[in-house]
């Protein structure tokens, strides 16, 4: 299905977001340094080939991405829930909280305000600059990080399995004007797709470096069932020359290994603090 947000400019909801009521806001998190998750959207229009978030939200893979559903009374469970739930918050656990439905609902944005007047300790994760719009509010979050994923250093390359993401040159450019304005930023470098990842991997942490960003984070490709054959397809659409070699290493352990390794000795050669994701 088209995605018709993507070239949505009006002021008015895409056609593909729809309104809806959560029962809770913030839901206990297992993932490491994070004590809950707060997620605004259900359902992402980035719709990147290998997300693994319908899996865990028990939606169709064929229908991710095309209905949104804008949770609209977070911010006012959140008020209510925050004075009894302290500790990290992870926003965007499962879906991305800039997507390009928040340029318009501004849900997130509204979430952040009520985080704010808690002093809520908060970790986002997007690969959508538009996070630099809520760089007031980010900057006022005490104990607070920006993650920023980023697949491959080259635009083309990126495209392939993030067809609805802006390119990595101007989320690189987001990291540097997060960090510009004292906000703590990460590099998530994930996941990690053979000819995609490994594609001028020195320049890669040179860009990560340069934003002013002090961490990177790995997160290996979780292959969930079906997905490589969807990356398999797509790769064959896109550009037909590498698709032998995401065949051979799809699954292959020792080219991951191989990837982490280099990334971690490329980290410690430019004082990047290298962590595994998830
Ligand atoms: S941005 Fe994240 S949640 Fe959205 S489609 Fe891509 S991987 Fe999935």
């Amino acid at each position: 299905m088209f995605n018709l947000d993507m070239f949505f400019s009006g002021d008015e909801y895409p056609p593909n977001v729809r309104e809806t009521k959560a029962t809770v806001a913030l839901s206990p998190s297992r993932l490491p340094g994070l004590d809950f998750a707060l997620n605004p959207y259900q359902g992402c229009s980035h719709r990147c080939t290998y997300c693994y978030a319908p899996y865990i939200t028990r939606q169709p893979v064929d229908e991710w991405g095309c209905i949104i559903s804008a949770k609209m009374n977070l911010p006012v469970l959140l008020d209510r829930e925050l004075p009894r739930n302290r500790g990290m918050i992870g926003l965007g656990t499962v879906t991305d909280p800039y997507q390009p439905a928040e340029r318009v609902v501004n849900l997130t944005r509204r979430c952040l305000e009520v985080l704010v007047k808690h002093r809520a300790k908060v970790s986002i994760l997007t690969k959508s600059p538009l996070v630099t719009r809520d760089i007031d509010l980010i900057s006022k979050l005490n104990d607070s990080e920006v993650g920023i994923t980023i697949t491959a250093m080259d635009s083309n390359r990126a495209t392939i399995f993030e067809p609805y993401s802006t390119p990595p040159s101007e989320r690189l450019d987001a990291m540097k004007i997060l960090s510009n304005e004292g906000v703590s930023v990460y590099a998530l470098i994930g996941p990690i797709i053979p000819t995609i990842t490994d594609f001028r991997l020195d320049e890669f942490l040179d860009s990560i470096r340069d934003t002013g960003a002090s961490i990177v984070m790995v997160d290996r490709l979780n292959l969930r069932p079906g997905m490589d054959i969807r990356l398999l397809k797509r790769m064959k659409e896109m550009d037909p020359s590498s698709l032998s070699i995401l065949e051979k290493y799809i699954k292959d352990r020792e080219f991951y290994n191989d990837i982490i390794n280099r990334i971690r000795n490329l980290c410690e050669n430019r004082d990047l603090e290298y962590r595994d994701a998830f």
